[in-house]
């Protein structure tokens, strides 16, 4: 999961990036207002944690900006002790949980975990494509109403092809986005995966679902 810290403290930021990373979130960390916000408005992430006061443009304002632009990303703000004008005005905008500094790295933790999930069940919970659809509250695959029994891994492979059809997904990014590790070239994990995937969900249909983009990577057919 990707996140997003807006945070001009650098002792903070530098703080809940490494609690972060050890925690198996990739993050990026942004020290100005103006430069978070562009970085929120260009870029997906999986969550957002936002300081408000920040030199360039302040937290709510940043909040208020997305939600404006229906950017429905997860957001925590981090408040100091006392800003409980600006907590509950945050929470009228749109954000989705405070934490008032200072704080423990497991709350935050926590908290992201909560809030992506909500989001994850709020906006997709069934991803489909032709007569391919994945549940992920029940994870249930179903080809032409046919049950597809995936391991953990192969479900969340076909989940990051499934998020965008048509979008081609390079080895890289499928393995940081599947094994949660950098992609090592030496490696044939990634054929071996999409070989088993295309056995339980290919095999035997008149058409075929998951697509390699020769010398690019691999991606499912869009619909038509
Ligand atoms: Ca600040």
């Amino acid at each position: 999961m990707k996140i997003l810290v807006i945070e001009d403290e650098k002792k903070i930021a530098s703080f809940i990036r490494k609690g972060l990373a050890a925690a198996g979130f990739i993050v990026e960390v942004s020290h100005r207002g103006d430069d978070g916000f562009t970085l929120a408005t260009t870029r997906p992430y999986d969550a957002l944690v936002l300081d408000i006061m920040l030199p360039g443009r302040d937290g709510l304002s940043i909040l208020r900006n997305l939600r404006e632009r229906k950017i429905g990303v997860p957001i925590i703000l981090l408040t100091a002790r006392g800003e409980l004008n600006e907590r509950l005005e945050g929470l009228n905008l749109g954000a989705d949980d405070y934490l008032t500094k200072p704080f423990f790295i497991e709350e935050l933790i926590a908290r992201l975990h909560v809030v992506t999930r909500r989001a994850a069940g709020a906006h997709q919970s069934i991803l489909a494509t032709a007569d391919l659809t994945m549940n992920l509250l029940t994870r249930e695959v179903l080809r032409a109403g046919r049950k597809i029994e995936l391991t953990v891994r192969e479900f969340a492979l076909l989940e990051s092809l499934m998020r965008s059809p048509g979008r081609v997904l390079t080895r890289a990014q499928i393995c940081e986005q599947v094994w949660d590790y950098n992609f090592d070239p030496g490696t044939n994990l990634v054929e071996v995966y999409i070989q088993r995937l295309r056995k339980k969900v290919d095999e035997g249909a008149s058409r075929k679902l998951i697509e390699t983009i020769r010398g690019v990577g691999y991606r499912i057919t869009p619909p038509p």
